[in-house]
Order: structure tokens, then sequence, then C-alpha cells
């Protein structure tokens, strides 16, 4: 466990190194050069070796003995922190400037592996918590040797350091084992079995997941058919109120016809009625003309019956 442990911070210590462009340890710059070496190149807010020199070139410093110089990461935070201000002393518009000579000189300082330096630190740690453990490194632990400038620790790190971590190659299979780039192949060779049930388990994931697709799909389908027939079953049901809708307006149409023609038909009536009125009249005028004629008739033939009833009087 206390290996993995490590393993984890010289990863961390790479993306330190090549990434976040923080100032150098100074400690590990000390391991081949002298304080002297290094006390003009010292950041003024971290107190370590400057990573990429900032100068700081404000006039009212110019007095100022010492050399003013900061790493570009750690001016970058200050200033974001602290706008309107300067490393030296509080004061408004500071002016700086990239130090090239100065970077020159950080670039071209001798050093050792990084990782190694990290691997030596907590080698010493550990050995002054175990007090009395034998002298000498420990076996099985891998060195690196490398010694070289500044300028060339990225490269190393990056491509010939023994001490480079690599993580499995089952990974996204599930194994989260990392270890030296060297000894990957050692790690496969020896876990053949386990990377096999590994892959063989995660198929085994991918398969039921499919399983589970398959069912949704089809229950999908499933109710998609339902919703079409639902469909269908609205669509004639449109219909069928459509042709409701029409058989209503033709009876509202034959309604107001009904009752034009009802209103047309009293109209007709009434007048019917006052014609029968009247010719009632005229029926009841003609009976009185008529039994008025028979009178005259009957008084008449009495009249002529008398007269000749006189005449055959005469005649006897
Ligand atoms: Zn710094
Ligand atoms: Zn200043
Ligand atoms: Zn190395
Ligand atoms: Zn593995």
């Amino acid at each position: 466990m206390e290996e993995e442990k490590s393993k984890d911070n010289a990863k961390n210590d790479l993306q330190s190194i090549t990434e976040q462009q923080a100032c150098f340890d100074k400690n590990w710059i000390l391991q081949l050069n002298k304080q002297e070496d290094i006390q003009d190149f010292i950041c003024l807010i971290c107190k370590q070796v400057t990573n990429n020199p900032m100068e700081i070139d404000c006039s009212r410093h110019k007095n100022m003995d010492e050399s003013l110089i900061v790493g570009e990461n750690c001016l970058n935070q200050f200033l974001s922190q602290n706008p309107n201000s300067c490393p030296v002393e509080p004061h408004e518009n500071c002016s700086y400037s990239q130090s090239r000579l100065a970077k020159r000189y950080v670039n071209e300082l001798d050093v050792i592996c990084p990782r190694q330096f990290e691997q030596e630190q907590e080698q010493q740690l550990q050995m002054s918590t175990q007090q009395g453990h034998e002298e000498g490194e420990t076996p099985g632990i891998v060195t690196c040797d490398f010694k070289g400038k500044v300028k060339q620790v990225n490269d190393h790190l990056e491509h010939s350091c023994c001490l480079q971590m690599a993580k499995c190659w089952f990974e996204s299979f599930g194994c989260n084992h990392t270890c030296l780039k060297s000894a990957i192949y050692d790690h496969l060779t020896s876990n053949m079995k386990l990377h096999f049930d590994l892959v063989i388990k995660s198929l085994d994931t991918l398969q039921q997941i499919i399983r589970q697709y398959k069912e949704e799909i089809s229950k999908l389908n499933l109710e998609n058919e339902t919703l079409k027939v639902q469909l269908q079953l609205r669509g004639k049901k449109d219909e069928e109120i459509s042709h409701l809708k029409q058989q209503l307006d033709q009876y509202q149409k034959d309604n107001l016809q009904l009752n034009s023609a009802q209103k047309t038909t009293f109209v007709e009536m009434e007048k019917l009625k006052k014609d029968i009125e009247s010719k009632d009249s005229e029926i009841q005028k003609i009976k009185q003309e008529i039994q008025l004629k028979q009178k005259q008739i009957i008084q008449q033939q009495n009249f002529e019956q008398i007269n000749e009833n006189k005449e055959e009087q005469k005649q006897n």
C-alpha cells in the first residue's frame, strides 16, 4: 500500500512540473548546486527557485539592492488575489517584465531526476521513523540516475525516466493497478487470469445491458402499436363527430324551414277562416233572399188563385 501511495505522488509531481509551471523545489535544486549559486533566483513569493522568472521593475524599488524576482505562476496568482498591488510592497501599477537572463541561468542549472529526488526523500522519512534500519538502498527499489539541466527535465520525465508510472492496459475493464512503466509487463504476465476474468465479466455486463435495451425496445414497440390503434380510433371518432355535426346542421335547417312553413300555413289558415266567414255571410244573405223570393212566389200564387177563383165565380 505504501508503495502505491508513493507512485501516486510521483504522478502528481509529473503534472506539477510539466503543466502547473510552479517554481522549483529549492531542496531539489540544491542537490547539485550551492546556496550562493541560486540565491539571486529565489522567488519573492514562494521562496523557491523561480520557474519562468519575472523581474519586478517598479521605479519606487530602484534603490533596493536585492534582485526582485518572482516565478511567473506565483506572480499571476498574487496579482489575481491582489489586483493593483505589488509583491514587494503594496502600491498600484506594479511593473514587471520577463527576465530572460535569469531564465537562461535557471535552465542551465544541473539537477537530478525529480522523481528520484522525491523517492529519496520518502525513503529518508521512512528511515527516520524506523530507527536502526540497515543502511543502503532497499533491495527491489528502482532508482533513476538521470543528471541533467533543468531545461531537459520535462523531456526526461516524459520519455526516458525509469520511474515513470504506467496504468494497467486493462484499466477500462476494471484493473486499477499502476506501477513503474518498466514493471507493467510483469504485471500483465502475472495477472493474465485476473485480466481474462475482468474481460469476461465486462462482456457479461455488456450482454446484460444489451438484453435490457432489447426488452425496452420491444416494450416501446408495443406502446407504439397501442398508440397507433388509439390514433386510428380517434380518427374514426372524429369522423363520426363531424358526421353527427352535419346531421345536426341539417336538422337545424329543416327546423327553420318547418317553422317558416308553419307560419305560412297559419297565415293561410287565417285567410281561409276569413274566406269561410265571408262565404258564410254570403250564404246567409242568399238564404234570406231565397226565403224572400219564396214568400213572394207564395204571395203571387195566392193572388193568382184568388183571381182565378173570382173569374170562375164570374163565369158561373
Ligand atoms: Zn514562486
Ligand atoms: Zn512594486
Ligand atoms: Zn527519472
Ligand atoms: Zn492489471
